[in-house]
């Protein structure tokens, strides 16, 4: 009697997994049980061990989405789900027994600005689009002259610090200015 099959792992070793095995695998792949479902594979068929633990993975699904935390002072949605602040209201939790209020917008610009001001890993890898910033922050007249201040190939980043820095209530967080790949002016938008 012909088992149903089905042919994994390309074509360049034809292998194929019954049906039954397939259905044994997953419920362990289910379990959590990895390196049994990799073990029962490799003895059942003639796959290396390394295309046996790339059909285990091939065939475990992906991680749930990591759950949106709304704000709970403005309900707007927190940028991680273990975030001690919103930048949206500015309300920062860090410390329970002293929860503070940062803003309005401090604007520090211009050639006095150091790289050790502004270290070149806290600025975010992608730009940022001027025009959704302006929309989001409409009435913040530093951000709306540091954009203006563009030149052609210039980009807008974000950047903040790391959360130790908010700890110890140094933190910063808003947008450069990046000629070159260098930070020419920023605004800080939140610092505590
Ligand atoms: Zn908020």
């Amino acid at each position: 009697m012909a088992a149903q099959t089905r042919s994994v792992l390309g074509t360049s070793r034809k292998v194929v997994v019954s049906v039954e095995l397939e259905k044994e695998l997953l419920a362990l792949i289910e379990q959590g049980e990895f390196a049994a479902a990799t073990t029962k594979l490799k003895q059942s068929t003639s796959l290396s061990l390394g295309k046996c633990k790339q059909w285990v993975l091939d065939h475990t699904p992906p991680p749930p989405p990591r759950p949106q935390v709304p704000c709970p002072y403005c309900g707007k949605l927190l940028r991680s789900e273990k975030a001690q602040q919103c930048f949206e209201c500015g309300m920062d939790w860090h410390n329970a027994t002293n929860v503070v209020k940062h803003g309005p917008s401090v604007v520090k610009r211009g050639p006095s600005i150091r790289p050790y001001n502004l270290p070149l890993e806290w600025l975010s890898k992608r730009a940022s689009d001027p025009e959704v910033l302006q929309q989001r922050y409409p009435h913040d007249d530093a951000l709306a002259e540091l954009i203006a201040g563009m030149q052609p190939g210039d980009e807008i980043r974000k950047f903040e610090s790391p959360s130790e820095f908010w700890q110890r209530k140094s933190g910063r967080f808003g947008y450069a200015l990046v000629r070159e790949g260098k930070p020419v002016s920023m605004v800080v938008l939140w610092l505590n």
